[in-house]
């Protein structure tokens, strides 16, 4: 995700705003100049927005910090005007690690709510009414306890992408294997989601919007699972072409061109005296047409930064490597010497053809 902003870093985990939380904002403002609010009272409820976006930053450390302890790490943490991801760098396999580290993160709103009670002004109940709509130095804290509240039951409603839905998933696994635990809890998301939607229809449209992000969400977690036990057992020795695309290093980006038209290749292992030295892509070969034309040499558009994994890799792996470093390719070694490569393409064929036999 890009067009984001970096605020800081905590415990190594870097903590970016999203350009679209700007909107949440002017929107707040937007709508208090509408309702004739004063100066005071926007600066109130734009501090508000700050505190729970604060809030909800220690909600997804929580779930960062948890995960570190299993030696999990964290990409980064975003925070969007919906709320924010923790993007992990992977999923915890065993139910425990993945109900701890899931749970911390309402538990924190629950701390939070518990820290904030002794100081809360509670307001005798006319008063309370009016003062219900907006939030001013009267109610900041009462209402900053209570979005607390709300974010960790709402967190728990037993659907993914919440974190209820997680929790449900481990709780099964216990018993099931992960796929089904989590085509279980997938469902019963969806069966929440539908019901969002119809009650948003006589409500509030808000729950529609919430249903069909819970519903895509659990589709998505199913799917995921479903993919990783695929995969499962499978080394890239299985997956990868054992015909190897290459180009000279010393040929030109016109013959490369050539190549790319007349073959089905896209991606390239440049050699040099047989020697793999670099790789060119399908983008790599269009960019340097443009940029360098068609009589530059391959070695000089070439990425020279190549990836090689041994050939007994696990497919998942190796995928978290390809994706980690960015590169649409890697060599597949066996004692040191090269026996094959991988792609993204060879990669989703191998799925695909999986998928189907298992139907
Ligand atoms: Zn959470």
């Amino acid at each position: 995700m890009k067009y984001k902003l970096f605020i800081g870093k905590i415990s190594g985990i870097k903590i970016f705003v999203h350009w679209t939380f700007a909107l949440l904002i002017a929107y707040v403002v937007y709508n208090d100049i509408k309702a004739g609010l004063g100066t005071t009272e926007i600066l109130w409820s734009v501090a508000f927005i700050f505190a729970l976006f604060g809030c909800v930053t220690l909600h997804e450390l929580g779930h960062s910090l948890t995960a570190q302890r299993y030696h999990i790490k964290t990409r980064d943490i975003t925070l969007l005007p919906i709320g924010g991801v923790a993007s992990l760098e992977a999923i915890p396999e065993k139910p425990k690690e993945e109900l701890l580290i899931t749970l911390a993160g309402p538990l924190v709103n629950v701390a939070i709510a518990l820290i904030l009670l002794p100081f809360v002004h509670w307001p005798d109940t006319t008063e309370a009414l009016q003062e219900l709509s907006n939030v001013n130095g009267n109610n900041f804290i009462m209402s900053l306890l209570s979005v607390n509240v709300t974010l960790a039951v709402f967190n728990m409603i037993p659907a993914f992408p919440m974190d209820g839905g997680r929790i449900l998933r481990a709780l099964l696994a216990y018993k099931l294997d992960r796929v089904k635990a989590t085509r279980i809890a997938a469902g019963i998301g969806q069966a929440v989601a539908v019901v969002f939607v119809i009650l948003g229809f006589y409500g509030n449209p808000f729950l529609v919007f919430i249903g069909i992000f819970i519903f895509l969400g659990a589709q998505g977690e199913a799917r995921y699972a479903a993919g990783r036990a695929l995969v499962k057992g499978v080394t890239l020795k299985q997956v990868m072409m054992r015909e190897i695309p290459a180009l000279e290093s010393h040929l030109t980006i016109r013959d490369a061109a050539q190549q790319l038209l007349q073959g089905q290749n896209k991606n390239f292992i440049v050699l040099t005296n047989n020697n793999p030295v670099g790789t060119l892509t399908h983008s790599d070969i269009i960019k340097a047409l443009g940029e360098q034309g068609e009589n530059a040499l391959v070695e000089n558009a070439m990425d020279k930064e190549l990836i090689s994994l041994p050939a007994d890799t696990s497919l998942e792996d190796g995928l978290k490597q390809l994706q980690l470093s960015r590169k649409p390719l890697a060599l597949v070694t066996h004692q040191g010497s090269m026996i094959g490569i991988v792609d993204a393409q060879n990669i989703a064929e191998f799925l695909l053809i999986k998928q189907a036999q298992k139907n």
